[in-house]
C-alpha cells in the first residue's frame, strides 16, 4: 500500500506554475521536514479562489493575495506582486505593468507602447528597475494571532531601444541589468533568478517562512 500524499503546508498565491517552480528551488532544503514537492502548493491545488488586486501598491497587492489565501486555506499562504518601474515614468507602469498597453497580459503591446513612450529619452535616462514585494501570512489560531510580513527586491538596469532575446517574458527583452551586455531575455533562466526582483524577495522572506512552518 503506498503512503497517503503528505498535507500541504505552504501555499503560493498564483496560477503561475513557473512561480512555483522557483519557489520550490529556493526552499528545498532550507525548512526541516517540508517536502518541497508535495507540501509547498499553488492556489488551485489548494482550492484558494481568484483574487481581485485592488492595492495601488506592490506591497499591498502582495498582501491582499496572501491574506485572502491563508484565510480561505487556514494555511500559511504567500503572494508575490512585482512590475517594472521606469525612472523618467516616475516609477510607471509599476502595479499597471501587465496591462500597460489596455489588455492584461499583452506583453508584446505593452513593451511596444513602452519604447515609443521612450523613443526620445536618451541613453543617459533609461533606468528602469524590476520590483517585486514578497508577502507572507500567517493565519492565527486559538494560540496567537496571524502575523504577516512583506519582503522587496529589486533588478536596476537600462531600458534598449529594441527588444533582444527569446527568453523569458513580460518586458526582459528590454531590460538590460546594471553591468551586463545581455537582455533579460538573453540570460538562461538560472541566470536571471540568481539576480532577480522575485528571488531576491523570495530570500528575503525565506527566515520568516522558515519561523511561519517550524510549528505547522
Ligand atoms: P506579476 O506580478 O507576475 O503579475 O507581473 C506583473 C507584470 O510585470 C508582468 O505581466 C510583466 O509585464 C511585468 N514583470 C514582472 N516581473 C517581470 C520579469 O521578471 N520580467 C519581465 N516582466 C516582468
Amino acid at each position: 500500500m503506498s503512503a497517503a500524499p503528505a498535507a500541504p503546508r505552504l501555499v503560493l498565491a498564483t496560477h503561475n506554475k513557473g512561480k512555483l517552480r522557483e519557489l520550490r528551488e529556493l526552499l528545498r532544503g532550507q525548512v526541516p521536514g517540508l517536502d518541497v514537492d508535495t507540501q509547498v502548493v499553488d492556489a488551485a491545488a489548494a482550492g484558494a479562489p481568484d483574487v481581485v488586486e485592488t492595492g495601488v501598491t506592490f506591497a499591498e497587492n502582495s498582501l491582499l493575495k496572501a491574506r485572502a489565501v491563508a484565510e480561505a486555506t487556514g494555511l500559511v499562504a504567500i503572494a508575490d506582486d512585482s512590475g517594472l518601474a521606469v525612472d523618467v515614468m516616475g516609477g510607471a507602469p509599476g502595479i499597471f505593468s501587465a496591462r500597460w498597453a489596455g489588455s492584461h497580459g499583452d506583453d508584446e503591446a505593452n513593451l511596444r507602447l513602452l519604447l515609443n513612450q521612450l523613443s526620445d529619452v536618451p541613453d543617459a535616462h533609461r533606468g528602469a528597475a524590476f520590483v517585486c514585494a514578497a508577502a507572507l501570512a500567517v493565519p492565527g489560531s486559538d494560540s496567537g494571532p496571524g502575523r504577516e510580513v512583506v519582503e522587496y527586491g529589486q533588478l536596476e538596469g537600462v531600458l534598449l531601444r529594441e527588444p533582444r532575446g527569446d527568453g523569458g517574458f513580460g518586458y526582459d527583452p528590454v531590460l538590460q541589468p546594471a553591468g551586463e551586455g545581455r537582455s533579460c531575455a538573453e540570460l538562461t533562466a538560472d541566470e536571471k533568478n540568481a539576480i532577480s526582483h522575485r528571488g531576491k524577495a523570495f530570500r528575503a522572506l525565506l527566515p520568516a517562512v522558515v519561523e511561519a512552518l517550524r510549528d505547522r
